[in-house]
């Protein structure tokens, strides 16, 4: 009798444990997986595109946006199932930003240079599942703009181009500079760099292009790290930690502002005709030494920006990649060296100006 209750009463609680999770899951990630369906169909109709078209790239903060409690990671499958678009075909990227930003997703076809940026109404989270099967696919988004996104299509017509910075709004640069460099031959890599960094600017570029020359010039093998060296800290600093694994938190990733002062600027300029772009070490563990290199950047030989002030860092960013596959033609190296573990930690201390450390000046 005991017993027959005792199992009853365990087949209820695993009743309810297999199922309570599921219906509470459910509802939030079909919310989220429908909105990413449905933004995918709209974007295909829009901006004319079939399954897993590879002149299409898809941006959004999904998988980064935390809404009401749950991250949405879910929108970013659903946009998968209908489009085709993926991460692992380098056609969607998941932007950074912070978790309390609403939620937005931005299409750009690059063959036709037109984007569509959608923004789902306040109203949509608090919807059931019912009253979003009822749903117009019209009525999903609170802002559906379909704008000119190719930048040399705004810089022709500046009225465009605001018209779609407009549209944007404090996303635009970080919308545009992403989606054209993509479209003009960023690689995966650089995606991913400038994912993190929130957008694609010319100062990030000064980190991922020197973090490739460095890669070509002093190539690591298995058990080997890279350290940098920066005297500023800047948008270049966001490049370490996707490319070389370096982060702050490991104190791998070193900002020596203080002994490279205004004089020691100087100095190095009138010795070597031009500003070093950092200092780079490739450390054997195994030898215990390693060898490093001071690069600096080649003059641009891009014709001069003369637009708006919004496309400057845009165009600024495109024209870069576009030279990616000819490292030579952005930096040279001006110093080679060795060091030693006590010579490297010298290197990293903030007190110190690590181009005398390495005997430069
Ligand atoms: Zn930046």
């Amino acid at each position: 009798m005991r017993t027959g209750y005792l199992k009853l009463i365990s087949g209820v609680v695993l009743l309810c444990l297999l199922i309570m999770p599921a219906m509470a899951d459910a509802t939030d990630d079909y919310v989220l997986e429908q909105l990413g369906e449905r933004a995918a169909i709209l974007a295909m109709d829009e901006l004319d595109f079939g399954y897993g078209d590879p002149d299409v790239l898809v941006l959004t903060n999904a998988g980064r946006a935390v809404v009401d409690g749950n991250p949405t990671n879910k929108v970013l499958s659903g946009i998968t199932n209908v489009s085709g678009l993926s991460n692992g075909d380098a056609d969607m990227y998941s932007i950074n930003r912070g978790d309390w930003k609403a939620l937005w997703i931005y299409f750009y076809n690059k063959d036709t240079g037109k984007g569509l940026y959608l923004v789902p109404g306040d109203d949509y989270y608090t919807m059931t599942k019912g009253q979003i099967m009822d749903l117009p696919l019209d009525d999903t988004f609170s802002t559906a703009d379909l704008v000119t996104g190719d930048i040399y299509m705004m810089l022709a017509d500046t009225d465009d181009g605001n018209a779609t910075e407009e549209a944007l709004g404090s996303n635009a640069f970080s919308l545009l500079s992403l989606s054209n460099s993509w479209a003009y031959g960023a690689p995966y890599d650089l995606m991913t760099v400038a994912s993190l960094h929130n957008h694609l600017c010319p100062g990030v570029l000064g980190g991922y292009v020197p973090a490739k020359y460095v890669e070509e010039k002093l190539p690591a093998e298995e058990s080997d790290s890279y350290t940098a060296v920066f005297t500023s800290a800047s948008c270049k600093l966001d490049a370490f930690p996707v490319m070389w694994d370096l982060t702050p938190g490991k104190k791998n990733l070193a900002v020596v502002s203080e002994g490279f002062t205004e004089d020691s600027q100087e100095a190095f300029k009138a010795k070597y005709g031009t500003s070093p772009a950092g200092v780079f070490v490739r450390w054997n563990s195994g030898e215990n030494y390693g060898d490093g290199i001071v690069i600096a950047s080649l003059p641009s030989t891009s014709p001069p920006y003369e637009g708006p002030s919004w496309g400057s860092k845009i165009y600024g960013s495109v024209e870069k990649v576009k030279d990616l596959d000819d490292l030579d033609s952005l930096y040279t190296t001006i110093y080679e060296f060795k060091v030693n573990g006590s010579r490297l930690s010298e290197l990293k201390d903030p007190e110190n100006n690590p181009y005398e450390v390495i005997g430069m000046i």
